[in-house]
C-alpha cells in the first residue's frame, strides 16, 4: 500500500469497481479500492442480475438505457464472458390501476427512445404458453432488457481495472476518514493513506461511511431473500417480474431458475438470515404462475440487502459540504443494472467536472429538500 493515492474508492462491489474501471479507462490509474471482505461479497454477489430499462422515473430509464449500451460491450472490453443475455423483461400487471400506470410509463419510456411493447393476456399466452395468465391485466415487454451474471460482471470490472493499474485491496476495511480542506486521510485496518478524492460505494454500509465525514446519507438497508433451483433445459428467455404480484424470476445460462420477492414486514438493518417462510411463499407463488415448476428442487437460498433511498432512486453526486467526497449509494434494488452508467458518470464528474452521457445533477442528496417522487417499479 502506498502512502497516497489520488482517488480512494470505499467498496469493491459493482459500483466501486465500475467507478475504478472508468477512472482508469479515462486515464486516472492512481486509484485504490478498499474492500472490507472480498470482491462481490456484498449485495452484488447476492443479487438476481436483472437488467431492466422499464422504470416509472425518467432518471432510472435514462441511466438504465446508458447502462445497457455499456453492458453490450462489457464482455468484449474486459475479455470476460459476463453471461449477458438480452432475452427481454416481461412486466406483469395484476390490477387495473397498475395497468393504467404501465401505459403512462410506456409513453414516457418511448419518448426517451426505449422500444417497449404492451401485450394483452392473449398475446402473453401465445408467446409464453407455460405461463399462467390468470388475473393478468396486461404486460409490458422490452426485448433489449435482460440479465447477466453479477459475480462475473463485478470481477470483469475489478480485473480490467487492476490490469490498467488500479490498486485493489481486499480484507481492508475503512474505519475512519478525516477531511482537511482539500485532502482526506483514510484510516483502514491495514494502515493509513492520504487522498484527494473519496468515493462512497459502500452499498449496505453507505450511511456509516457517510457519517465518517459528517454527511447523513438518507439510506437504509433491508434484507431481501432469493433462491435458486436445480438446472433444467433452457426455455425461459425473458426475466419475468411483477410489482403487484411481488416476484421476479429468470433462468440462468446454465438452466437454474433464480427468483425472489420482497417482504413488507422487513425492518431496516443488516440481517443475513434466511427463513423457511420465504421458501414456502415463493414456491407456492411460482407453482401458480409457472405450473410446470412443480417437480423442481431448490438447491440454494440466501439473502442480501437493498440499500434504500427515500424515493427508491439512487443518490449520486459530490458533497457540497465536503468537496472531493463523492457518493453512489441508495440503489434501492437496482444498482447492478445501473452500475456501468453510474461508474462512468462519477469518473467523468471527477475528471471533467460533469457527467457527459447522462445528466445526474438531479440525483444528488439535495433533491430531498424539494420532496420526493417515488420510483414505483420495485419488487
Ligand atoms: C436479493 C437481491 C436481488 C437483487 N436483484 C437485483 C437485480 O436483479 N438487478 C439489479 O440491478 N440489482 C439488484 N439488486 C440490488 C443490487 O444487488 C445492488 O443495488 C448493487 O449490488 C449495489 O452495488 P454496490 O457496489 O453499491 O454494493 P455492494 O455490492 O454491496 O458493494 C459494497 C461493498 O462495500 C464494502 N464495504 C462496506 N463498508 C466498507 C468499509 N467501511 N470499508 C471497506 N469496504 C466496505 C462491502 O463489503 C461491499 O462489498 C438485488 C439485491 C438483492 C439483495
Amino acid at each position: 500500500m502506498k502512502n497516497e493515492y489520488r482517488v480512494v474508492v470505499v467498496g469493491g462491489g459493482i459500483i466501486g469497481c465500475s467507478v475504478a474501471y472508468h477512472l482508469a479507462k479515462f486515464g486516472e490509474t492512481d486509484v485504490a479500492v478498499f474492500e472490507k471482505d472480498f470482491i462481490s461479497s456484498g449485495s452484488t454477489g447476492r443479487c438476481a442480475g436483472g437488467i431492466r430499462q422499464q422504470w416509472s422515473s425518467p432518471h432510472n430509464v435514462i441511466l438504465a438505457m446508458r447502462s445497457v449500451s455499456l453492458f453490450e460491450k462489457l464482455s468484449g472490453e474486459t475479455a470476460t464472458d459476463i453471461e449477458y443475455k438480452q432475452g427481454g423483461y416481461l412486466v406483469l400487471s395484476y390490477s387495473e390501476d397498475e395497468a393504467r400506470e404501465f401505459e403512462k410509463n410506456v409513453r414516457m419510456q418511448r419518448e426517451l427512445g426505449l422500444d417497449v411493447e404492451i401485450l394483452t393476456p392473449k398475446q402473453i399466452k401465445e408467446r409464453y404458453p407455460y405461463l399462467n395468465t390468470e388475473g393478468v391485466k396486461l404486460a409490458t415487454f422490452c426485448q433489449k432488457d435482460g440479465h447477466a451474471n453479477p459475480h462475473l460482471a463485478n470481477f470483469a470490472y475489478a480485473r480490467a481495472a487492476r490490469k490498467m493499474g488500479v490498486h485493489l485491496f481486499t480484507h481492508t476495511k475503512v474505519v475512519g476518514i478525516e477531511f482537511h480542506r482539500s485532502s482526506f486521510i483514510i484510516h483502514t485496518n491495514r494502515g493509513t493513506v492520504k487522498t484527494r478524492f473519496v468515493v462512497n460505494a459502500a452499498g449496505s454500509y453507505s450511511r456509516d461511511v457517510g457519517k465518517m465525514v459528517n454527511i447523513d446519507l438518507p439510506t437504509e438497508s433491508y434484507r431481501h431473500q432469493i433462491m435458486v433451483t436445480e438446472a433444467v433445459r433452457n426455455f425461459l428467455d425473458p426475466m419475468v417480474i411483477s410489482f403487484s404480484g411481488n416476484f421476479y424470476i429468470r433462468q440462468s445460462k446454465h438452466g437454474q431458475f433464480i427468483m425472489g420477492q420482497g417482504d413488507a414486514d422487513e425492518k431496516p438493518g443488516i440481517n443475513y438470515d434466511v427463513t423457511f417462510k420465504f421458501e414456502k411463499d415463493m414456491v407456492q407463488k411460482m407453482m401458480n404462475i409457472f405450473p410446470p415448476f412443480g417437480n423442481l428442487r431448490i438447491i440454494r437460498h440466501w439473502s442480501g440487502h437493498y440499500n434504500m433511498s427515500p424515493d427508491a432512486q439512487p443518490i449520486i453526486g459530490q458533497s457540497s459540504a465536503v468537496p472531493g467526497f463523492y457518493y453512489a449509494v441508495g440503489f434501492s434494488g437496482h444498482g447492478f443494472m445501473l452500475a456501468p452508467a453510474v461508474g462512468e458518470a462519477i469518473a467523468q464528474m471527477m475528471l471533467h467536472g460533469k457527467s457527459i452521457h447522462v445528466d445526474i445533477s438531479e440525483l444528488d442528496i439535495d433533491r430531498f429538500k424539494k420532496g420526493v417522487l417515488r420510483e414505483k417499479n420495485v419488487v
